[in-house]
């Protein structure tokens, strides 16, 4: 057994099991073996590489997207550019270079924003940032940003958000837990007794025995918080994860370790521990607070933005070996049996505020 496997078994012992996202939590931040404590997440020689990491132009895509979306606020300055779960900074690297590039004044007007909550990873991102000047700000909670015109960028944050999952079983739902096995295992079990929630998508008695279902209070909150700034300040945001658009059943937690996917009771600490975003969840809480929304796939997203252009023009003056690489670049960012379907993007914004190449619903 691994260090937090132990504490975990420990606290399980004595406390009885515990909920998948408090699992998911103890997994990923634990204080002294979580994820984002110990791990190398990113790159080629890390567990997973993310569409920033992939290439340059996912980067300048979203820059051209944040500079629209400053343009239909109104050109605001100043305003706060934001990105949520920043990693190692590559994306807001590209963002601030292509911003600079294409829209001095928008650039000029930027207060820079990050918020992350590893320790670890801040300093990697101040280290990558530190060209861009002084204009930059950390925090650790989005509550903490200053009362600004608003335009937020999330790429991969909300699928390490915990979930709570829930089995059906005879018209009803049970909370998965984890559990001790008799052989000392971590395992999962079923709560002792059906669930008492207040909102479910679907009503357990139209699903097969055995069918999981997640939910996120964690997720829809940050979308509710995001949102609740937007209608307030005025502004935009842009959550791009891999999920689904409409309500969807089924167990998706995952872990990810060297590009391979794990069991997810296997290594706590040890494994990237995520899974697919619910979207329309998040669209909820952001028509709650008084905002739009509307989504589609990664895919038709950087197609609509240019992407394919981009590509040409990157391409242009580079050997065949460097022409090769864009073209998979490409391919890996918006082919449909890549990340183009399976990741989306939702944008939510204030409603005077008009994003395209998204239409209101
Ligand atoms: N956006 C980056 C990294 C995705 S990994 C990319 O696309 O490459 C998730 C990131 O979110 C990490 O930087 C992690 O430390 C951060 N994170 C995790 N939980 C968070 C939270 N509650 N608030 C803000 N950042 C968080």
């Amino acid at each position: 057994m691994t260090s937090l496997q132990k504490k975990i078994a420990r606290l399980v012992t004595m406390h009885g099991p515990i909920d998948v996202s408090q699992y998911m939590h103890l997994a990923m931040a634990d204080p002294d073996y979580g994820y984002y404590k110990t791990a190398q997440p990113f790159g080629r020689e890390g567990d997973f590489i993310t569409a920033p990491e992939t290439s340059q132009m996912f980067g300048e895509m979203i820059a051209v997207w944040a500079i629209a979306a400053w343009q239909s606020m109104g050109h605001p300055q100043p305003f706060l550019l934001c990105e949520a779960g920043p990693g190692r900074g590559t994306l807001m690297d590209d963002i601030l270079r292509t911003i600079g590039k294409l829209a001095p004044h928008c650039a000029a007007s930027a207060h820079v924003a990050l918020v992350e909550t590893s320790p670890r990873l801040t300093r990697q991102q101040k280290q990558k940032l530190r060209r861009h000047g002084t204009r930059l700000q950390w925090v650790e909670h989005f509550a903490q940003l200053p009362p600004m015109p608003l335009v937020l960028i999330a790429n991969e944050l909300f699928d390490v958000l915990p979930i709570h999952q829930y089995v059906a079983a005879g018209g009803r739902f049970y909370e998965r837990m984890v559990a001790l096995s008799p052989e000392g295992q971590l395992c999962f079990t079923r709560g002792v007794s059906p669930a008492q929630l207040a909102r479910l998508p679907v009503a357990a008695g139209t699903l097969a025995d055995g069918t999981v279902i997640e939910i996120s209070p964690a997720r829809e909150a940050l979308s509710g918080e995001i949102s609740t700034h937007l209608a307030k300040q005025r502004g935009a945001a842009l959550i791009i994860d891999y999920g689904a658009l409409e309500p969807a059943t089924g167990d998706t937690l995952q872990a990810m370790s060297r590009h391979s996917f794990r069991n997810p009771l296997e290594n706590p600490g040890g494994y990237d521990l995520t899974s697919h975003v619910d979207f329309a969840a998040l669209a909820r809480a952001a028509h709650r607070a008084g905002c739009h929304s509307a989504a589609m796939t990664q895919g038709d997203f950087l197609l609509r933005l240019g992407l394919l252009e981009r590509a040409g023009r990157l391409g242009a003056d580079r050997d065949d070996t460097m022409r090769q690489q864009i073209v998979a670049d490409v391919e890996r960012l918006a082919g449909p049996d890549q990340m183009g379907e399976l990741f989306k993007v939702l944008c939510i914004a204030d409603p005077a505020t008009t994003m395209p190449p998204f239409a209101w619903a």
